[in-house]
């Protein structure tokens, strides 16, 4: 198995996904490849960042107090008489600019991490 089948497979080797064939060959193959290794402890170093973030989840009050608002009882109110396009409607395809920024933001993101991985890739290779 060459480095680049590896690398492909590595992330599952971490998640132990790979068949035992897979995964077998994997285990041989780092045993002889330094660099391989060197990515396999990356992905050991990120998932031990990403262990650290705290988990966050809902009060379990958020629902209640969104469910009570007097902005949804409103906005409950007028989708039941039918009357057009509550304000809270409008108010969110305002905040689509806030989101297509939040969005633009991630894809940067994301483009840069694709980048430094490619780079690091043909740099091993
Ligand atoms: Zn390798």
């Amino acid at each position: 198995m060459n480095c680049e089948r590896v690398r492909d497979l590595l992330s599952a080797y971490l998640d132990d996904q790979l068949s035992a064939p897979e995964r077998q060959s994997v285990t041989t193959h780092l045993a002889s490849c330094a660099d391989c290794r060197g990515i396999l402890a990356e992905y050991h170093h990120f998932d031990a960042l990403l262990s650290q973030l705290p988990r966050i989840s809902p009060s379990p009050t958020l629902h209640t107090k969104i469910f009570t608002s007097p902005r949804y009882l409103k906005l409950e109110f007028e989708l039941e008489r039918g009357l057009q396009r509550p304000q809270v409607v409008a108010e969110i395809t305002h905040n689509q600019d806030i989101s297509f920024a939040i969005l633009l933001l991630l894809i940067g993101f994301s483009t840069l991490l694709l980048l430094r991985h490619q780079r690091h890739h043909k740099h091993t290779q």
